[in-house]
């Protein structure tokens, strides 16, 4: 296969990150030790289920059996053990190189003034010279589109238009791409990291992605420009941050205290609600294979409720594997005693 950027040499990089690992890295990280792969965290792609879900590379195959209620696919299996938002042969070595030089750049001039800087009270943040600050966040549209095979979806006019401005950035072209980035401020250490989200919706007007501390929107620029409140990123001011055509960038930035509500509301709307009944059909299933029968209303409705009323644990946590695993156990060993 040809490398998508260039359509020139094999696509010979393995493991390429289409959302900057640097950037993604302390959200994938349940201790907050900047290794890789120790963390929890969602695939959020909406309409996803727990068997889409993401996991552990060290998940075992049986804790991972009686989650699902069933054996794992071979897809499934290989899914849980590639390093998350990475592809294959998709890039070359001279292109994958072009990316790091955009990152690199990215990390030793701006990210700093989000990252260390103490934001108490600042509600925005401009930029004069936009041009690497948008190829950043422009890399991560178009390599999330073309990796995901346009499952986060653009128009091929904007992917052709933004793969031109990789190879070759020209301001003026760069600034016709309505972008909006949102910070979230993250405070309380490194762990408070892991309570973000990574990923992307296929939604379009405006395109989505997640990105840790970082939220893209990302707009046609053809497209119709409204307000959509987003969990609470986006408020009446929305257009301020929208960067069609502007000479400074403008970044929106989002106190400590809001993100914490954005990301519950977002985890409440997208991942439980349904969620609870695809369990809800699990459990049914499994039940008639342990029982040969249905389970009551009654018995399903209990199930369900142990399984969201869990004191003191974060909500996202709740819906791990790991717990679902234990509680469904747990929950068939009690229903069995008398
Ligand atoms: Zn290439």
């Amino acid at each position: 296969m040809k490398c998508v950027l260039c359509n020139i040499n094999q696509a010979d990089k393995t493991n390429t990150h289409y959302l900057t690992d640097s950037i993604i890295r302390s959200c994938l990280n349940q201790d907050g030790s900047n290794e890789r792969e120790k963390g929890y965290y969602f695939d959020i792609s909406s309409n996803k289920t727990f068997t889409d879900f993401n996991f552990q590379r060290k998940t075992t195959l049986s804790a991972l059996e009686a989650g699902l209620g069933r054996v794992p696919s071979e897809e499934e299996i290989e899914k849980a053990k590639k390093v998350p938002f990475s592809v294959d042969h998709f890039f070359c070595t001279e292109c994958e190189f072009i990316f790091s030089e955009i990152e690199n750049k990215f990390s030793s001039d701006f990210l700093s003034q989000f990252r260390e800087k103490d934001l108490t009270g600042i509600s925005s943040l401009s930029f004069d010279n936009s041009t690497v600050f948008r190829q950043f966040f422009l890399i991560q549209i178009w390599r999330t589109a073309v990796c995901t095979n346009f499952e986060f979806k653009i128009s091929n006019a904007s992917s052709e238009m933004i793969r031109q401005l990789i190879l070759t950035p020209d301001e003026a072209k760069l600034k016709r791409f309505p972008l909006s980035i949102t910070y979230l401020t993250t405070r309380g250490g490194l762990m408070e990291y892991t309570k973000n989200i990574v990923g992307y919706t296929n939604e379009t007007t405006p395109n989505v992605i997640f990105m840790n501390d970082f939220i893209i929107q990302f707009y046609e620029p053809d497209s119709k420009i409204s307000l959509k409140e987003l969990f609470g990123i986006n408020s009446a001011d929305y257009k301020t941050f929208i960067n069609l055509c502007e000479n400074k960038f403008i970044v929106k930035i989002i106190s400590n205290d809001l993100r914490i509500k954005i990301v519950a509301a977002f985890i409440q709307e997208r991942k439980v609600m349904p969620l609870l009944s695809r369990f809800r059909e699990l459990f049914e299933e499994l039940f008639r294979k342990k029982y040969n029968i249905d389970p009551s209303p009654q018995t399903t409705n209990m199930y369900i409720q142990g399984l969201v009323n869990c004191g003191d644990l974060p909500l996202i946590e709740r819906l791990s594997i790991k717990r679902v695993t234990d509680y469904t156990n747990e929950f068939f060993k009690n229903y069995l005693q008398p």
